[in-house]
């Protein structure tokens, strides 16, 4: 199974990609841990990456899509994989088309988590607040100016996903302010209804 979820910055990706991950066993791919990794091991990538991402931006597609198309040539990512966090923008979404294509793979579903952006604002600040009293070191981009950042990036790159994919057909929207497990429900639902790939 390959998906995609498609959701801005606080909506749950991370939450129910886990979920999916234990229940499919497949892998959850997400461009925002690998990139922290790089970022963490001083690599050239993480090197580039690095003061974009605590500033809130889009780091450059180039860099994405070459970390993307790496890691779904590895063995583990034969039985399908969940990307979260990619693709973020329109010319990453035809890479990955580009890049699926090429090994004649195609995706099953693309998940929209819907989310009320207000409500958002405050997950994420609580989220912020929790961690501070947990004493658990923060994110650089966990900041209000940099969460403003990221949601304006989602609003004017990402946004315009949701209707690239629904005109492919492969969009399905589930209510992201539900409880977890509503939600984990509701994307098990659309996935045991969505037409597999390859009886396309
Ligand atoms: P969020 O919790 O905001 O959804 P992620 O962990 O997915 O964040 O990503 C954190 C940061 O990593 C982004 O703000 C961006 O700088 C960078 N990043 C992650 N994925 C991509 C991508 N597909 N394209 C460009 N930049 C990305």
């Amino acid at each position: 199974m390959r998906l995609i979820l498609l959701g801005p910055p606080g909506a749950g990706k991370g939450t129910q990609a886990k979920h999916l991950v234990d229940k499919f066993g497949i892998v959850q791919l997400s461009t925002g841990d690998m990139l922290r990794a790089a970022v963490a091991a001083g690599t050239p990538v993480g090197q580039r990456a690095k003061d974009i991402m605590a500033r809130g931006e889009l780091v450059p597609d180039d860099i994405v899509v070459a970390i993307v198309a790496d890691r779904i040539a590895q063995p583990d990512a034969k039985k399908g994989f969940i990307l979260d966090g990619f693709p973020r923008t329109v010319p990453q979404a035809e890479a990955l088309d580009r890049m699926l294509h090429q090994r004649a793979l195609d995706l099953d579903a693309v998940i929209e988590l819907k989310v009320d952006e207000g409500i958002l604002l405050k997950r994420v600040e609580k989220r912020i607040a929790d961690m501070t009293a947990r004493g658990e070191p923060l994110r650089a981009d966990d900041n209000a100016e940099a969460l403003h950042k990221r949601l304006e990036a989602y609003r004017a790159q990402t946004a315009p996903l949701i209707a690239f994919y629904a005109r492919k057909g492969t969009l399905h929207s589930v209510d992201g302010m539900a409880e977890i497990e509503d939600v984990a429900n509701a994307i098990e639902r659309v996935l045991a209804a969505a037409e597999p790939a390859e009886n396309r």
